[in-house]
C-alpha cells in the first residue's frame, strides 16, 4: 500500500516541522526522519496541498542578497540574528516552518500563483496582484518567489512595492517583529499617498522603533486590532511633505494609525496637534543623545 506509506512518511516530516518550527532543517535531516528517498516531494505537498508556509534556504538567501545590495548592513545583520545562522550560506535543500497557521485554502492559492505566473507583465506588477488577492493573510516568501523566474528580483520587487510606491507590505525586516522571516502581509489594499512614500525599510525600522511600534495619538499597535475598529495597520506620515522639500528622514516621520493618518491629511487642527507631538519626540530623542 505505497499511498499510506506515502501518507505516514508526509505525517512525519510535519510532525518534525512542527517539533522545530522556525528552525532550519535539513533535507538529510527529512530524509532520515520520512524513511523515504522522496521527501522532498512530501515537502512539496505540505506546502502546496496542506498549507504550511515552509520556505526553502533559497528564499532566505536571496532575502539577504537583496537586502546587502540595496538596504544597510544593520538590516543584514538583523536577519542573521533572527535567523541565527547565516543567510548566505544556506541551501535550496534546506528548509524552515515560517509559521504554524496552516492556510487550508492552500491548493487555491497555488493555482492563484500559477495563473499569474503564466500572466504577462512585469514581477512587480505579478507580485502585487497575488498579495492584493491576499489581503491581511501571510504569504510566504516561497510563493512570492515562485512568481518571479530570476533570483532575488523578487525580493527587490516585494521592498520596491513598498519603499517606492507605497504599498503597505508589512515584513519582519520592515518593522513588523510579530511576522517570523520570510512571511509578507499586504496589510491593507491602499497605497500610501504620493506625499508619503519613498521611504527605505532602515528609516522605516528605525522611526517604528523610536516610537515603539504604536500610533503616537492614539496609542493603537498590531496587538489591539480587533474586528469592528477601524484601525488596522500603522502607516508612517511625513510632517513636512516630501513633496515640499520635506526629507524621508527620522526627524521628519512619526508613526500614525490608518484612522489617525487620515485625520492628519484632512483636518488641519489635527496637523497642528501631530506637529507639537513631533517636537516632544524630538525633545526627548535630543535628550537621549
Ligand atoms: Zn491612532
Ligand atoms: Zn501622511
Amino acid at each position: 500500500m505505497p499511498e499510506k506509506a506515502d501518507d505516514a512518511a508526509r505525517d512525519r516530516v510535519l510532525a518534525y516541522f512542527q517539533k522545530y518550527p522556525q528552525t532550519v532543517l535539513d533535507g538529510d535531516e527529512l530524509m532520515v526522519i520520512s524513511g523515504i528517498g522522496e521527501w522532498a516531494r512530501r515537502v512539496r505537498e505540505l506546502r502546496v496541498e496542506d498549507g504550511w508556509l515552509i520556505n526553502t534556504g533559497t528564499t532566505y538567501r536571496e532575502l539577504a542578497l537583496d537586502l546587502e545590495e540595496n538596504e544597510t548592513a544593520e538590516l543584514v545583520e538583523q536577519l542573521k540574528r533572527d535567523l541565527g545562522l547565516d543567510p548566505f550560506s544556506m541551501r535550496p535543500d534546506q528548509y524552515i516552518l515560517a509559521s504554524d497557521t496552516q492556510d487550508r485554502d492552500a491548493a487555491y492559492r497555488w493555482r492563484q500563483l500559477n495563473k499569474i505566473r503564466k500572466s504577462g507583465g512585469s514581477v512587480r506588477d505579478k507580485v502585487l496582484e497575488y498579495l492584493k488577492l491576499n489581503v491581511e493573510r501571510p504569504v510566504s516568501g516561497e510563493e512570492l518567489r515562485y512568481l518571479s523566474p530570476r533570483t532575488t528580483e523578487w525580493a527587490r520587487r516585494v521592498r520596491e512595492l513598498r519603499t517606492e510606491y507605497g504599498w503597505a507590505v508589512a515584513s519582519r525586516m520592515s518593522g513588523r517583529p510579530d511576522l517570523a522571516v520570510g512571511v509578507y502581509v499586504l496589510e491593507h489594499d491602499r497605497q500610501a499617498r504620493p506625499n508619503d512614500r519613498k521611504i527605505n525599510d532602515a528609516v522605516r525600522v528605525n522611526v517604528l522603533n523610536r516610537d515603539n511600534h504604536k500610533c503616537q495619538v492614539c496609542g493603537w499597535d498590531y496587538s489591539q486590532k480587533k474586528p469592528g475598529d477601524p484601525r488596522n495597520f500603522l502607516e508612517l506620515h511625513h510632517l513636512l511633505h516630501h513633496a515640499k522639500g520635506g526629507q524621508n528622514i527620522e526627524e521628519n516621520l512619526i508613526t500614525l494609525c490608518n484612522t489617525h493618518h487620515d485625520e492628519v491629511h484632512s483636518d488641519p487642527a489635527a496637523e497642528k496637534r501631530v506637529e507639537e507631538i513631533m517636537l516632544k519626540i524630538l525633545a526627548q530623542t535630543a535628550q537621549h543623545i
